[in-house]
């Protein structure tokens, strides 16, 4: 799978960005009449390596399991349920937070929403960022997990790439 770096500038989690990877022109097939995700990052790898370092005691608790409080109540009330066991505790599953951001969000951006009301505003707005972050809300650990751009856009048509299988080519989780 080729990837390119691709830099961040903001996101709602405190994890670092650094190394990040993109796929160009992947994309996740959505429900007929859902909103399409474009420009998705999937952050499988950093999430990995920063797993690795706990393993390993290279990072410490301390490190990895530091939500904030902000974020730990936004998964109180938007997030939901990720169906994945907690990495570090392994006592709860993780809950998906997915924060907005976007010059056509005005005072939103920053935010974090329900899934259901992401698609409502991506069907009125033209374009805005997703940042999804899983927060175990009996630990604190949390990682940035995936971003993408969503609306209704007016952006040219997005490019698959496709693994020789024929699978399309998007982020594992
Ligand atoms: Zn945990």
């Amino acid at each position: 799978m080729r990837r390119r770096p691709l830099g961040v500038a903001h996101c709602g989690s405190p994890s670092t960005l650094a190394g990040v990877s993109v796929q160009p022109g992947a994309r996740r097939d959505e429900a007929e009449d859902g909103p399409r995700r474009r420009a998705v990052v999937d952050y499988a790898l950093q999430r990995r390596a920063r797993l690795a370092d706990v393993y390993a005691g290279r990072a410490s608790l301390h490190d990895v399991c530091d939500a904030h409080p902000y974020l730990l109540r936004a998964a109180k009330f938007h997030g939901q349920p990720s169906g994945v066991s907690c990495p570090v505790c392994r006592r709860e599953q993780l809950t998906e937070v997915h924060y907005v951001y976007g010059d056509t969000l005005k005072t939103l951006s920053g935010q974090a929403k329900a899934p259901q009301e992401l698609d409502d505003m991506a069907r009125r707005l033209r374009e805005f960022s997703v940042y999804v972050v899983e927060v175990c809300r009996s630990c604190s650990w949390n990682h940035l997990t995936t971003s993408f751009v969503i609306g209704r856009g007016s952006a040219a048509p997005t490019r698959r790439r496709r693994a020789g299988d024929g699978r399309v080519l998007e982020g594992e989780s």
